[in-house]
């Protein structure tokens, strides 16, 4: 947990500039006593990583939870080493993260960002039962 100010920050989603890019829909912890912002600690790699490409890309907009949700999953910091891994592995690797932040939502009582989690859910887990169909 994130404490500023003596207060624990909340958990939201927020628009960052990154350079010429907008990140829209970054998890973002807030501090409700000075709104000091900064990136959610599960995602500083994925937002560095999207922030660099989108930089490279020349991208003026980009949201988060596209890449996030993104079958692509070079983005997440822990497959990127894995470039030949089943696809498989990594969706449940995926599946894995969005379980975790989801416990973190839930403990937070944010809905909006339980609600976002349970929608990045039931996607991987349709393309979890695609992969098991190709087997
Ligand atoms: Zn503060």
């Amino acid at each position: 947990m994130s404490f500023c100010c003596g207060a624990s920050m909340i958990g939201t989603y927020g628009t960052l500039q990154h350079y010429r890019t907008r990140i829209h829909n970054v998890p973002l912890l807030l501090c409700p006593v000075c709104h000091r912002i900064e990136v959610h600690f599960l995602v500083e790699n994925e937002y560095e990583i999207l922030a660099e490409y989108a930089q490279s890309d020349g991208a003026e907009e980009v949201d988060f939870r596209d890449y996030v949700t993104s079958e692509d999953g070079r983005l997440f910091e822990n497959c990127i080493n894995h470039e030949n891994d089943d696809p498989l592995e990594l969706v449940k690797n995926q599946i894995d993260n969005a379980l975790d932040l989801l416990a973190l939502a839930k403990q937070w009582n944010d809905t909006q960002w339980e609600s976002q989690l349970k929608r990045r859910l039931a996607l991987m887990s349709r393309r979890k039962a695609q992969l098991l169909k190709q087997k």
